[in-house]
């Protein structure tokens, strides 16, 4: 490189308001970029000198700049080998992550190691590690679903497996016990698998058994497979789940900071939504679903008796939950037996338009109709899920990071919202008009607070020597523009850099701003992330 300044730096943003997220150096006015990470933080004319020929300058207008998003819970490894489009995480990086952990709430395609090992080989375009999910592992082992009582040596074969995916980078193991087959298993298995995680460093991240009914037995279930693995606990998209269960917050809150103050160590993530977004089967009463959905579907529904008790236990949760309300649980994407697709409707609509009037029976009917042979389709609660006062209250929780819980989507299919915006969402809605909480403390739950929850410790800070994923964006237009209807890509997120290279990047003249190309063969720019060894490190 003959022409390019001795010492310059390959990138500068300039003109910025930059949250470090470092104490040493909150804030600062650029930044310079050398080699795929942080060079320089400082004042402008200090970092405007290292500008050279080959400089790429971004001028950012006053606008903030921080480290990238690390989104701590995701579900953005399943289908990540469809096509090349998977691998650019165009829904991601349009909302400012850089950084994704997959492998959430027990489900994993494939085996970490092998996971990891496959983007070796096809690098994606944000950094990327996972976790190791505990219904995967009981899969891999051959145990059928509804198995509650494992003997000694299916326990042994699954802490094997868990070993193997330690060793081989990933960052803990997750849990989803209201899923087939996670709802099976017994404490004392989690607490025997979690306890190989704990040795190895890692954590236990549960999709608890229950996220309203019986949530505050499920948080107490988590914080003692904590104390008795040893593991660090991450409680998977807290939330609390039903109008008859909304009261339940606080003791929600009061057990976690019992526990901590008990020096076990809890923290969580959350998704800023009052509606979740899963298929129909979370419907189904969970003694029902147990056996399979092979079993459900030929054999429990074919009998009337038991058929009519799943029914009435679907009425019973959309009465609870959701007020009875058929017209709060919207349908995102859906194509019926008669070859119609729905999108972005609610079940009531449904039946309606089909010319049946929408009693609690017929919604349960429908759902039954609904229930998907694969992770197709999907079913959202709407504002009668979690209530408002429950996401700001968790919002405030300090350890507990912001997340999507979302999915890779091909850009702009139909999906939960989140998937397109939770980032932005908190920080145009939550921060800039209901001012739940400070601009600096929500930048915390994005980026340095999961980095150190995941054990990142060259991620999640702006400091020389950092790896170099930076956001910059319009704090006075930052926010969610996807909805149920109509996914879109979020307002104000500017530029975007993973590992130094520009992703995001609002100078192109092109309504897209998105700069990474389809299928090219060359990899994007980010890394696969395995989990700190800390013996490893310790010995350097
Ligand atoms: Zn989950």
């Amino acid at each position: 490189m003959p022409d390019s300044g001795r010492g310059a730096a390959d990138a500068v943003v300039l003109d910025a308001s930059v949250l470090t997220m470092d104490p040493a150096l909150p804030y600062a006015e650029a930044l310079a970029i050398t080699g795929g990470r942080i060079s320089h933080v400082g004042g402008r004319n200090e970092v405007a000198e290292l500008i050279g020929p080959a400089t790429d300058v971004i001028e950012a207008g006053g606008r903030v700049a921080c480290p990238g998003f690390v989104d701590i819970h995701t579900h953005t490894d399943l289908d990540l080998f469809r096509d090349p489009e998977h691998l650019l995480f165009k829904n991601y990086l349009m909302q400012g992550i850089t950084t994704v952990l997959a492998g959430n709430c027990g489900m994993s395609e494939m085996a970490p190691g092998e996971l990891l090992a496959r983007l070796d080989l096809h690098p994606p375009a944000v950094n990327f590690g996972t976790l190791a999910g505990h219904g995967y592992v009981r899969g891999a082992c051959g145990i059928p679903a509804g198995l509650e009582d494992l003997s000694g040596e299916q326990i042994e074969a699954m802490k094997g497996v868990f070993e193997k995916a330690m060793a081989d980078g990933a960052f803990g193991m997750s849990t989803g016990l209201e899923y087939i087959p996670g709802l099976s298993s017994r404490t004392a298995e989690l607490i025997a698998c979690a306890t190989v995680v704990a040795e190895h460093g890692g954590f236990y991240a549960s999709h608890m058994r229950s996220e309203g009914d019986h949530l505050l037995a499920a948080v107490e279930e988590a914080i003692r497979i904590g104390r008795d693995s040893g593991a660090r606990v991450q409680l998977s998209h807290l939330k609390t789940d039903g109008a008859c269960n909304w009261w339940k917050t606080d003791a929600v809150i009061g057990a976690i900071e019992a526990a901590r103050a008990d020096g076990i160590d809890v923290a969580g993530d959350q998704y800023p939504y009052r509606f979740f977004g899963w298929n129909p089967s979370i419907f189904i009463p969970g003694e029902h679903l147990a056996a399979g959905k092979p079993t459900l579907k030929s054999t429990y529904l074919r009998d009337p008796g038991h058929r009519r008790r799943i029914k009435a236990g679907i009425v019973d949760r959309i009465a609870r939950y959701h007020g009875g309300d058929g017209d709060l649980v919207v349908v995102f994407d859906w194509t019926d037996g008669r070859g119609q697709r729905w999108q972005g409707t609610s079940l009531s609509r449904i039946l309606t338009e089909r010319g049946v009037t929408p009693t609690p029976e017929e919604v349960a009917e429908l759902i039954l109709e609904m229930l998907p042979d694969e992770r197709d389709d999907a079913v959202m609660g709407t504002d009668l899920s979690t209530n408002d006062d429950a996401v700001r209250r968790y919002l405030s929780l300090p350890y507990l990071a912001v997340c999507t819980d979302g999915f890779n989507q091909p850009w702009l299919a139909p999906c939960h919202p989140r998937s397109y915006g939770a980032f932005p969402k908190v920080l145009g809605e939550y921060v800039r008009e209901k001012r739940t909480l400070p601009l600096e403390t929500a930048l915390q739950k994005m980026t340095s607070l999961p980095a150190s929850l995941m054990g990142l410790e060259d991620r999640g800070i702006l400091r020389a020597g950092m790896r170099a994923d930076v956001v910059v964006f319009d704090e006075a237009t930052v926010g969610e523009r996807a909805t149920f209807e109509a996914p879109a890509a979020p307002a104000g997120i500017d530029f975007v850099l993973v590992n130094g290279v520009v992703t995001v990047d609002r100078r192109t003249a092109a309504a897209d701003v998105f700069r990474l190309g389809t299928g090219s063969g060359q990899g994007g720019p980010g890394m696969v992330l395995r989990r700190p060894n800390r013996s490893a490190s310790a010995a350097l």
